[in-house]
């Protein structure tokens, strides 16, 4: 089978010349005698690959010099748990906003630590829309604030960077950094799991503002500890040394092609001729408001779902996978994540026109 066009919300597709080039480097890295996966990560090679891959990273997304950039396990999942672990400082509350599931997710997951408000919620729109910012009921007495630039299941996203006075501003990125430029000084911690849009599973990247470490109490164990972890450049245990090296090489990529914004001219592009391709047709469909639509997750609906499952399976025969929307909503989704070509965008489009027409 030839490789095909993956619109997995991740794992998710990676460039193929970054799958070359970790190929062809397989045995042998750059003549060093070995595999990346069997250096020490302490060793003069890996720490090279280290310093590159962060350093590509700081320039990519012009982080600040007050930011220490983590790379950390666990996952976004596990940075639910840091990040109150770590910023509460004292407080007994945060805030949250709620545009899908996974902001339910970090809601979840901090009740367990502190008192969470709800400072805006999309809920009662099925998580369609983003509440305005003017709406929203920020506590200052809070610790910091919480929300999801990119809802990756309901494919709703940030268009701007919300405006909460005082209180550090925390965002999970996981599904669109990377997509578009940033201004990190708007914020007081960036993570994001890497396998959406940076690289494999396996590695999360945790961008923090250092007013913001050294704050977690003694009881919180060393490996989620900010403050430990920053002091040990990542390496207080093992890291997922391979996955940092095959981040390393998406970055470069990136750096190759332009950048952030040269790529977010492409992102733009690619999510605008797929909704206009959805909006004009009369079976499909997206709910979401045209202004808060993300340009990486694009779910859409049947209007007969019951041609769901034929969709999928001539999808896939036509070399097109992984388009099946999330258990929690139904119908489809197409994640077109910075390393979906042009191609495979356009393949889809024609794909549901062809749909369109014999059903
Ligand atoms: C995928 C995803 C997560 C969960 O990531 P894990 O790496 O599985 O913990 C969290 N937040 C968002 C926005 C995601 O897309």
């Amino acid at each position: 089978m030839a490789r095909i066009y993956n619109f997995s919300a991740g794992p998710s597709m990676l460039p193929e010349s970054v799958l070359l080039q970790a190929q062809q480097e397989m045995l042998n890295w750059q003549d060093s005698g070995m595999s990346v996966m069997e250096m020490s990560h302490r060793g003069k090679h890996f720490m090279a690959i280290a310093e590159a891959m962060k350093n590509d990273l700081i320039e990519l997304l012009a982080i600040p010099a007050n930011y220490k950039v983590l790379f950390l396990q666990g996952g976004a999942t596990a940075q639910f748990a840091m990040i109150p672990q770590n910023i509460l400082n004292g407080k007994a509350k945060a805030c949250y906003v709620n545009t899908g599931a996974w902001s339910t997710s970090a809601i979840k997951e901090a009740g367990k630590y502190c008192d969470v408000q709800i400072v805006a919620s999309a809920e009662d729109s099925k998580f369609t829309t983003i509440p305005d910012f003017s709406d929203w009921s920020v506590d200052a007495d809070a610790a910091y604030l919480h929300y999801t630039s990119n809802e990756t299941i309901h494919g709703v996203e940030f268009s701007a960077i919300p405006e909460v006075g005082a209180l550090p501003l925390v965002c999970d990125m996981s599904s669109n950094i990377l997509s578009r430029p940033v201004d990190v000084s708007r914020y007081g911690i960036i993570y994001a799991g890497t396998q959406k849009n940076m690289g494999p599973s396996g590695v999360t990247v945790v961008i923090v503002r250092e007013d913001l470490i050294g704050l977690a109490p003694k009881s919180v164990p060393s490996v989620f500890n900010y403050e430990t972890q920053a002091k040990s450049d990542s390496m207080l245990n093992t890291p997922a040394t391979y996955n940092w090296y095959l981040l390393g090489l998406v970055l470069q990529w990136l750096k190759q092609l332009g950048g952030v914004a040269a790529i977010e001219q492409r992102n733009i592009a690619k999510a605008a001729r797929l909704y206009k391709a959805i909006d004009e047709s009369n079976l499909y469909s997206n709910p979401v408001l045209k202004e808060y639509r993300s340009r990486m997750n694009v779910p859409f609906v049947l209007a007969d779902a019951a041609l769901d499952k034929e969709f999928l399976v001539l999808a896939e025969k036509n070399g097109l996978g992984s388009l099946q929307g999330h258990r929690s909503v139904g119908g489809m989704r197409a994640s077109i994540y910075n390393a979906m070509p042009d191609a495979g965008v356009d393949a889809l489009i024609d794909f549901m026109a062809e749909f369109e027409r014999s059903h």
